[in-house]
Parts: structure tokens; sequence; C-alpha cells
């Protein structure tokens, strides 16, 4: 799967609608600390379901929403929209929106969807929230330190059989 493009509206320091072209090949994401770099990261996490606001080093999921500064008034949602090119070459438009009060809602190609829908979806295609793929400031320690069962769970989401556990276990329970 590759990226392609990634808006943003209102979420974290992003709060005018950005619009970000990813080119094939290597990108590298410069400025100076507290730009936005690892906020970056974070909305292709969560624009894939991340649903810990630890991992966005949020509180709870509102805080990911434009907070306001002395010069400009919070906001009261957060979108995320990424474009990307599947294996197939199908573009792949998804889209997270969260409003204060009102939770997260997914639309994948215009479509309404489930958080679990857009997961699996990136499960699949051996990327996602969790996936060894995104690397956050920090991470590699985390890894070196991991338990096996949680190294074996890296490597299951490196692999791109994730998904297939959630379908087995989906499917025992009915
Ligand atoms: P470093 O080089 O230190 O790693 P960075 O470029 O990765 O920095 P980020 O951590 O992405 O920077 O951005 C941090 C900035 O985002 C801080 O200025 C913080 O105030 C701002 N920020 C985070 N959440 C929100 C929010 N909800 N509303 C407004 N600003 C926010
Ligand atoms: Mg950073």
């Amino acid at each position: 799967m590759l990226i392609k493009r990634l808006k943003l509206s209102g979420f974290k320091s992003f709060v005018e609608p950005s619009d970000l072209r990813i080119e094939p090949g290597l990108t590298g994401v410069v400025g100076p600390n507290g730009c936005g770099k690892s906020n970056l990261l974070e909305a292709i996490r969560w624009v894939m379901g991340e649903n810990s606001p630890k991992s966005m080093r949020s509180g709870g999921m509102e805080d990911v929403i434009f907070a306001g500064t002395e010069q400009r008034p919070a906001r009261d949602f957060a979108e995320v929209v990424l474009l990307a090119e599947d294996a197939d070459g199908e573009e792949l438009i998804v889209t997270r929106r969260i409003e204060r009060g009102a939770g997260s809602a997914y639309r994948v190609n215009g479509h309404d969807v489930r958080a679990k829908d857009v997961s699996l979806t990136f499960a699949d295609a051996a990327t996602g929230a969790h996936s060894p793929a995104l690397v956050s400031q920090g991470k590699i320690a985390q890894v070196i330190a991991a338990k096996p069962a949680e190294r074996r769970q890296m490597l299951e989401e490196a692999a791109g059989i994730a998904g297939l556990h959630v379908r087995r276990r989906d499917a025992e329970s009915k």
C-alpha cells in the first residue's frame, strides 16, 4: 500500500486545513522542536484506527482536537483523510473525524464504516496503527525490551496475518 496524500484539519497543531502530498520514495519531515513532526505520524496512525489515547500522547481521544491558543479559539472537531493506493492499484480514501462529545466516525471511499473495518483493511495490507512500519520516537528502545509474546505480535503484523486472528476470534464467538 502506498500513502499518497494526507489531509488534516483541526488535528493537534494542524489547526488550518493542510494538504500534504507524499511522493514515491523517501520522505523527510524536518523542522524545529515542537513544530508538529510527530503529530504528522500520529495523524497517520490515528486515521488507521489508533484507539489508545496514550500512544497519541493524549489523556483522552478528544485531546487530538486543536485545543486553542491565546490567539486562536479551540476547534470542535478534528479530521484526517488518508489517500492511498492498495496493492491492486485501487484508490483508497479513508476519513476519520472526531467531534467533541460525539466520538469518532470513519468513512472509506465515501461510505460509513466501523472502526473495525478500517483496522482490518490496514492489517490485511500489513500496515496499520500498530504496524512496525510506523516507528515513533522512543519505539526502538521499546522493541528491544519487548517480551517474546509482544515481539511475536509485531512480527505477525509485519507479515500481514494480524487480521486473520481478529476474524478467527470473531468466527469462534458466533
Ligand atoms: P520534536 O522535534 O521535539 O520531536 P515535533 O516536531 O515532533 O518535536 P510534535 O510533538 O509533533 O513536535 O508537536 C508538538 C506540538 O503540538 C506542541 O507545540 C503542542 O502544543 C502541539 N499540540 C499537540 N496537541 C495539540 C492540540 N490538541 N492542540 C494544539 N496544539 C497541540
Ligand atoms: Mg517528535
